[in-house]
């Protein structure tokens, strides 16, 4: 993988390009692979945002969102812009597999690949280009870099301000964690600077939603947590009756794992949902432990130390169970 800034002086020639994120993408990756998309397109390249999979409804209020292509519905003409694309940007994941059933077709495409990602342990081989930064905020924050660095700091507007402050902001915990470093608030400055108005954007991502989710929430911290002092752990586990009884959606359950973190004491939170195709895992954690090494270890995922991802082909009863037996052999590191 060759360095992107590379990539800079060719970008003068217009080209064919798509920028493709993660599955089931979050405000990091629908606002990066945004905020690149308005750049580009203001400099006459023919860009085409692709997701794998649909998205939450609480992240099309983003400019040009309506635009973005959802693989599962648009297969077919997906693959023919993935086929006939000079660049392929590929934001927020570092390895094909995160893209679910795009990932045959995006290996196989003969356009160049470009990386921009924060995570852990990229698959360098299948990118051409890229920065993978693991001390990055946010792709947002690595797409912002990559703007200024390549000049083309006049083409931050508003539009791409919203999109590219929504991804670092969620990423951060709203400016919480470590990575929300000095560059970050600079960062955000500028951002500021184009008229964006940052309340505007706090309130589409987190004041937008049903009450169901609300009661969902509710019934979750309710009925289903289980707090495990002896491992400083909270488990939250979710069947999948309680996903069709309360008509939970893409993006609902997003940030339920935080509230096991709320309690004092505890270094662990564990979401484990029953999603039907398959069970869904998310981990966060505080200080020491390694939930990104936690996670690849046990349940085929990986992320950041403190917030990673995972699943799980079992049923939600052997899924739990095996969770507690690796939370056994994890005692010391969770003391
Ligand atoms: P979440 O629990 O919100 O799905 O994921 C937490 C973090 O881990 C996010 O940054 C997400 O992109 C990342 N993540 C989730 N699943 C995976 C996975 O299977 N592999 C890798 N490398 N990262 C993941
Ligand atoms: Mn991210």
């Amino acid at each position: 993988m060759q360095p992107i800034r590379n990539i800079i002086p060719l970008l003068k020639e217009p080209k064919t390009m798509v920028i493709v994120m993660h599955q089931k993408p979050d405000a990091d990756a629908m606002g990066s692979s945004l905020g690149l998309f308005h750049v580009l397109n203001a400099l006459g390249h023919q860009v085409t945002v692709i997701s794998p999979t649909n998205w939450a409804e609480w992240l099309s209020w983003m400019p040009g969102a309506e635009m973005v292509l959802d693989y599962e519905l648009n297969t077919a003409g997906s693959n023919e812009l993935l086929e006939k694309a000079d660049w392929i940007f590929c934001l927020d994941f570092n390895v094909l597999h995160r893209t679910r059933k795009m990932t045959g077709p995006l290996g196989k495409a003969p356009g160049i690949r470009i990386l921009i990602d924060h995570h852990q342990q990229p698959q360098k081989e299948a990118f051409d280009f890229g920065i993978s930064d693991t001390s990055k905020s946010s792709a947002s924050e690595m797409v912002f870099d990559f703007i200024e660095s390549a000049a083309l700091g006049d083409k931050i507007n508003q539009a791409v301000a919203e999109c590219l402050y929504a991804g670092v902001m969620t990423d951060t915990g709203s400016f919480r964690f470590s990575s929300a470093s000095a560059s970050v608030h600079r960062m955000v400055a500028v951002l500021k600077d184009t008229g964006m108005d940052h309340s505007k954007v706090h309130e589409n991502l987190f004041d937008n939603f049903l009450e169901n989710r609300l009661r969902f929430i509710g019934h979750a911290l309710m009925n289903r947590l289980e707090v495990l002092y002896e491992y400083n752990t909270a488990l939250i586990s979710i069947p999948w009756k309680d996903l069709v009884k309360f008509q939970i959606r893409t993006g609902d359950t997003e940030g339920l794992v935080n509230y096991g973190l709320t309690i004092e004491g505890i270094k662990f939170a564990a979401l484990i949902i029953d999603r039907d195709e398959e069970i869904k895992c998310s981990f966060r954690s505080k200080g020491g432990f390694d939930v990104n090494e936690f996670a690849r270890n046990y349940f085929e995922g990986g992320g950041h130390r403190n917030a990673a991802g995972g699943r799980s082909s079992e049923s939600l009863e052997q899924t739990i169970q095996r969770f507690r037996a690796s939370l056994q052999e994890n005692a010391l590191q969770l003391q």
